[in-house]
C-alpha cells in the first residue's frame, strides 16, 4: 500500500456539540467534515534544528534520521495532525457556537512518547490521532501509515475514525504487510 508522507490528506466526519438556540441555548451534536493535511509542525521543526547536530555527532542512530517519500516525512504512527491547515473547525448553522466539551485523553501510542497536553473543553481539539499503520515496517522510528489507513479525528465525545488517503507525487513508495 502506498506510504504516507507530510501534506497528504485526512478526510473523515465528527460530531461535534453545538449550542443550538430553542429558545434557551441547548447543547446539540451536530456533524463536521473532517479534513486536514497530514504533517506535525512541531516535529518537523525539532528535526530540522536537530538532524544536523545528529548527523555531526559520532552517536548518530540510523533509526532516528527522518525518512522521506517523494522528499516529504513519512508519517509515522503516533504523529498527530491538525485540521488547521485545510478546513478547520468552524461552528454550523443551527448552532451559534461550540458547547464545551471535556476532551479524553490522547492515548500514547508510536512515537508519540509523551502524553500530549489535554485538549482544551471550550472547542474541537482540531486535530487527528494517526493511530494506526504498518505491522510489519517501521520508516525510522516508526510504523509507518499507509494509504487506507484509520486514524482518530476529534469527534465528541469520543474520537471517530478518518481515513488516510496518501497521493504519490513522485514515483509511489509501496508498502507490504
Ligand atoms: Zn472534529
Amino acid at each position: 500500500m502506498i506510504g504516507c508522507k507530510d501534506d497528504d490528506l485526512v478526510v473523515g466526519m465528527c460530531m461535534h456539540m453545538e449550542l443550538v438556540p430553542m429558545p434557551a441555548p441547548t447543547p446539540t451534536p451536530l456533524p463536521h467534515p473532517f479534513l486536514a493535511t497530514v504533517g506535525d509542525p512541531s516535529r518537523a521543526a525539532a528535526q530540522a534544528v536537530g538532524q544536523p547536530m545528529k548527523a555531526a555527532s559520532s552517536d548518530d542512530d540510523l533509526a532516528k534520521r527522518p525518512v522521506t517519500i517523494n522528499g516529504a516525512l513519512a508519517t509515522s504512527v503516533g504523529t498527530i495532525t491538525k485540521n488547521s491547515t485545510a478546513l478547520p473547525h468552524v461552528p454550523l448553522p443551527p448552532g451559534t457556537g461550540w458547547a464545551p466539551m471535556p476532551k479524553p485523553p490522547k492515548p500514547m501510542v508510536g512515537i508519540l512518547e509523551t502524553p500530549p497536553p489535554p485538549d482544551l473543553p471550550v472547542c474541537p481539539a482540531g486535530d487527528a490521532l494517526m493511530d494506526a499503520g504498518s505491522s510489519a515496517v517501521n520508516f525510522g522510528e516508526g510504523a509507518i501509515v499507509r494509504l487506507g489507513d484509520t486514524c482518530a479525528s476529534c469527534s465528541e465525545p469520543a474520537r471517530q475514525v478518518s481515513t488516510v488517503i496518501a497521493v504519490p507525487v513522485g514515483p509511489p513508495v509501496l508498502v507490504r504487510g
